[in-house]
């Protein structure tokens, strides 16, 4: 289970014990031929990413008379659902969960950004992060440019206004051409929905319909509500634009290079309901149990999941090793974000106030626990303390992806290189830093067996960053971090 930086809060829903890696963003758009329950939509669909972001959320739709009417607050999509229930009709609409902010207000880096420029009308839904956003950011910043929020996505609506190509296309190529990293955007440009795709596609992005009304959305379990009749990705490098007529696909760029999808969206993000860059979460994860239990002799009498990442690839482990699978920590769905974890000490109470181990499971018994995967150790430490003070006998650490040893740039945030556990200590060394009898993590072969060896992003196990980082790090999800400029 990843876990989270300490300055940012414990999200509500994410899996395992609560103490999860942050920033993760999720976008949602609708456009219907005539004004319909907009905003009803967009919560029914941000309510379903929630997963994919917990700090702030928002809606931008398009008002009678043409403006956009923007509303994000902070906090989970269910604290809207009055407001946005009781929406006002509307033919299109944009909307976006956000993930922790660093220090300020969430509020100012909230999205969707709404603004009014040269082009037009745009309000912008982004997911991933520009990993040259200083560099951007400079050039703008020197040619006069003001900046509201500390969000790269901010750079996008810049470049926009400023382009001095002519064209909804042109002005696209112009503006986003210069841009490295991960973007994923459903925008709202005066009328139309555009969902748009970085080159590389490290971020998942779909489009469907139903009944005429067309759906933009990260992950296919936002468009679950409607049924929809028809879906497909939006491919990198495309733009899809949809008017009070239909949907149309533009290629922006070529694909660059080799694919790099995140392949954590697999291991952790992605709902297991969902199907992201083509494939079932929920197959994957069970192949990645799989992988894991290739060449694992160790014997044991239980497989036992953090629960609930882990909890499909402990299930592929358990069945291909033929041992029993049960379920010896109970989460409490309740303990969410009330919990702000400021030391340790507060993190292993977390811990404790989320799982609770099932005594009848454990005691006496040899536990092999999955987890997706270790970023400092600590949780697992608290965990498997946990499992052995309710009675396990032997506890073996298995983790369902290769060991964390870079930051990503590309919008999700990855603690520094040194504070991250895999670049201080072996395998070994992990097993006595958490108190596990063994620890083993899924190897980067494997992995590829399981998923497939190409287009993957797989840079922070191997340290091979697709795109390059100049002027500065990359923030994430949408920030701009000065302080992960030293990272590398
Ligand atoms: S570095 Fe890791 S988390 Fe970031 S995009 Fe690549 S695979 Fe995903």
């Amino acid at each position: 289970m990843l876990e989270t930086p300490v300055r940012a809060r414990v999200p509500a829903e994410r899996p395992g014990s609560g103490d999860a890696l942050g920033h993760y963003c999720g976008v949602a758009g609708v456009r219907a031929p005539s004004p319909v329950d907009l905003s009803q939509r967009l919560f029914y669909m941000l309510f379903a990413l929630q997963h994919r972001g917990q700090e702030s959320a928002g809606i931008a739709t398009l008002m009678p008379d043409g403006r956009h009417l923007a509303d994000r607050r902070e906090g989970m999509v269910a604290e809207a659902r009055e407001r946005w229930l009781s929406g006002a009709p509307s033919a299109a609409g944009v909307g976006h969960v956000r993930y922790s902010t660093e220090g300020g207000s969430g509020l100012r880096n909230a999205q969707p950004l709404a603004v009014e420029c040269t082009k037009g009308r745009i309000a912008l839904a982004h997911n991933g992060n520009i990993s040259n956003a200083a560099e951007i950011r400079a050039a703008l910043s020197a040619e006069g440019a003001i900046f509201q929020t500390a969000a790269d996505s901010e750079l996008i609506l810049h470049r926009i206004s400023r382009s001095k190509a002519s064209g909804m296309e042109d002005v696209l190529r112009d503006a986003l051409g210069p841009l490295e990293g991960a973007y994923s955007l459903a925008l709202l440009w005066d009328d139309q929905l555009l969902a748009i795709r970085d080159p590389r596609g490290f971020r998942p992005l779909h489009v469907a319909r139903k009944d005429g009304v067309w759906y933009v959305a990260s992950e296919t379990c936002a468009l679950h509500p409607f049924g929809v009749e028809f879906e497909r990705e939006v491919e990198p490098g495309e733009c899809v634009v949809i008017d009070g007529s239909g949907m149309r696909s533009v290629r922006l760029f070529e694909p660059e290079g080799v694919l790099s999808r995140c392949v954590f969206e697999l291991i952790y993000f992605a709902r297991p309901d969902s199907r992201v860059f083509g494939r079932s979460v929920h197959e994957a994860r069970r192949l990645l149990g799989a992988a894991l239990a290739e060449d694992d002799a160790v014997e044991a009498d239980v497989v036992v999941p953090v629960p609930d990442s882990g909890t499909l690839t402990a299930m592929g482990y358990a069945a291909r090793r033929g041992l029993p699978f049960e379920f010896g920590l109970t989460r409490n769905h309740y303990a969410g974000r009330s919990f702000i974890m400021p030391t340790k000490a507060d993190r292993e109470l977390a811990v404790r106030m989320k799982l609770h181990p099932v005594r009848e499971v454990l005691e006496g018994k040899r536990v092999v626990m999955i987890d997706d995967s270790l970023v400092r150790g600590t949780t697992s430490k608290a965990i498997v303390r946990l499992l052995k003070e309710a009675g396990a006998k032997e506890v073996h650490l298995r983790l369902a992806s290769p060991e964390l040893r870079w930051p990503c740039y590309y919008g999700i945030d990855i603690p520094t290189r040194e504070e991250l556990v895999s670049n201080r200590l072996d395998s070994e060394g992990i097993a006595d830093f958490v108190g596990a009898d063994s620890c083993r993590f899924l190897d980067l072969e494997r992995l590829g067996e399981a998923l497939g060896t190409e287009g993957w992003c797989k840079a922070c196990f191997d340290g091979r960053h697709p795109c390059p980082v100049r002027g500065g790090a990359a923030g994430k999800c949408g920030v701009l971090d000065a302080a992960a400029a030293g990272r590398t």
